[in-house]
């Protein structure tokens, strides 16, 4: 049986998951989700006794059915190799009584890998059939740009075009980007901050005569950010895999409850676990993070999503966002698929920046979902005390989870927290949490100390950054964007 997709905001335009992958998100500014979800149960001892390969083969199999059992396993294959710096591809450590997810052992350090190593597999399948050729744009402000450099570099019938901005990422993050390898890749700095690189963007995407110009090449735009439906689906993985962790090391037995607790920012990687738990996967508590753009704690506790309030710069700013936007699937099914209510609460968003959900929907939500926030300040003193006491060097992401862990009573069951990104990756602020004073030191300065201190080695792919050739000098004025990005796919797809 074919999984079939719709926008959450109206059910009558039906695609297949191909479709929404290659589309991303519906027409009608609605995300695609599908009514299937849930129908087929995971067989949970299999799961228990299986490794992350077969299992990501059964995740991709139950929610993306229209591709072949042959398709899945190529993707499977590609996307969660030698890629990854361990087999494991997400292993599950000791934290204290807890337990510590490590989602950062990709080619970029971050999460975001375990997704974009699989989405680029599924559209290049996907497009088999259409013949045409797929330019990624995306506009970045440091993690999002790489992770998707690295999964579409090489790409049949792919190409990726990132633009950042010039001087407003870490030295560590340029490197990253501008040494970036791979046939069918461009990358720019561009003279602005990230709004003006994300407003140039989405004129290109708007950008009429454009697009007429590369249909007749055989090209279409895409993008690549979190609310595509390939993206949701290979993080549902490695909810199930940490179970099956847990059940091999004797933490839990089979059946057992386990919460996670998961740094939040586009609500993505927790609306992951909401999938998993609708699979079968017995999942006790799903905790959402937050650092001090708390907007979704503030929703949990009151009921009301109130975007009307100031963006806070923090030391996690891959969750300094103030529109969660995979929340509009959760509140598909927590509604049971009222297209017409979830449309009309985002265009009261859209319009009032705020909306309020009804008691009974919001007593739905809190039977499985909890939320709790960390300032910069308990991000720092968790940074500290997760050294000192257990030994385990996390980054400031993972300690706005810990430290939303730490304040909760553990209720009886096995606790994971999710671990977004390698602490080298944010060496600097890491370093000054444990005390130092990295005034005047760079990016190498700071992971060499963090290093020299600690004792845990920095990531192959962050410290071979320092010997890398510099590819991708280029600096444009965002009036030259576009010009830039119908270069790329004349040298891409010629
Ligand atoms: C993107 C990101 C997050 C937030 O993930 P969402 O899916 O947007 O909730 C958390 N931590 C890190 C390091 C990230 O890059």
């Amino acid at each position: 049986m074919e999984t079939l997709y719709h926008s959450t905001r109206s059910s009558a335009q039906v695609v297949t998951s191909k479709q929404a992958i290659l589309a991303g998100i519906a027409p009608d500014g609605g995300l695609y989700v599908s009514d299937q979800l849930g129908q087929t149960k995971i067989d949970l001892a299999r799961v228990a006794a299986q490794g992350y390969h077969a299992t990501a083969r059964d995740v991709l199999q139950t929610l993306l059915s229209d591709y072949t059992a042959d398709e899945v396993a190529a993707c499977v294959a590609g996307a969660y190799g030698s890629n990854f710096d361990t087999p494991a591809v997400t292993p599950l450590t000791p934290l204290g009584a807890d337990w510590l997810l490590e989602l950062y052992h990709g080619p970029t350090c971050a999460f975001k890998d375990v997704a974009l190593q699989m989405l680029p597999r599924l559209m290049s399948v996907a497009r088999e059939g259409q013949g045409q050729n797929i330019m990624i744009v995306t506009a970045t402000s440091g993690d999002t740009g790489k992770a998707a450099l690295e999964g579409f570099a090489d790409v049949p019938g792919t190409g990726v075009t990132v633009f950042y901005p010039d001087g407003k990422v870490s030295d560590i993050q340029h490197l990253q980007m501008t040494c970036q390898r791979g046939a069918n890749v461009a990358v720019a700095g561009i003279r602005g901050n990230f709004d003006d690189a994300q407003t140039q963007v989405k004129r290109i995407f708007a950008n009429a005569e454009l697009a007429e110009r590369l249909a007749e090449r055989g090209t279409v735009l895409s993008s690549a950010n979190s609310i595509n439906v390939g993206r949701l689906v290979p993080q549902v993985t490695y909810y199930m895999d940490a179970y099956a962790q847990l059940v091999k090391r004797g933490a839990i037995a089979l059946g057992d409850e386990v919460d996670y607790c998961v740094p939040t920012g586009n609500f993505g990687d927790v609306l992951a676990g909401y999938y998993a738990k609708c699979l079968g996967l017995p999942v006790g508590k799903l905790i959402v993070a937050s650092n001090t753009n708390k907007v979704l704690t503030d929703f949990i506790e009151t009921g009301t999503y109130d975007r009307r309030r100031d963006f806070v710069k923090t030391i996690s700013p891959s969750m300094d966002i103030l529109i969660s936007s995979n929340l509009e699937r959760l509140l598909y099914y927590l509604t049971d698929g009222d297209c017409e209510r979830v449309a009309a609460w985002m265009a009261e968003l859209a319009s009032e920046g705020r909306y309020t959900l009804p008691a009974d929907v919001m007593d739905r939500m809190r039977e499985t979902f909890a939320c709790g926030f960390a300032t910069d300040d308990d991000t720092r003193a968790t940074i500290k005390s997760t050294w000192d006491e257990l030994g385990k060097l996390i980054d400031p992401h993972t300690a706005v989870g810990k430290c939303v862990l730490d304040r909760r009573a553990s209720e009886g069951r096995a606790r994971v927290c999710l671990s977004t990104a390698d602490p080298y990756k944010f060496s600097a602020d890491v370093l000054a949490a444990l005390g130092t004073d990295t005034s005047g030191m760079d990016g190498f300065a700071c992971m060499d100390a963090l290093q020299a201190l600690t004792g845990v080695p920095a990531p192959a792919q962050l410290s071979g950054l320092r010997e890398a050739a510099i590819l991708h000098p280029s600096v444009c004025d965002q009036a030259e964007m576009l010009g830039f990005v119908e270069d790329a796919c004349t040298r891409v797809f010629s």
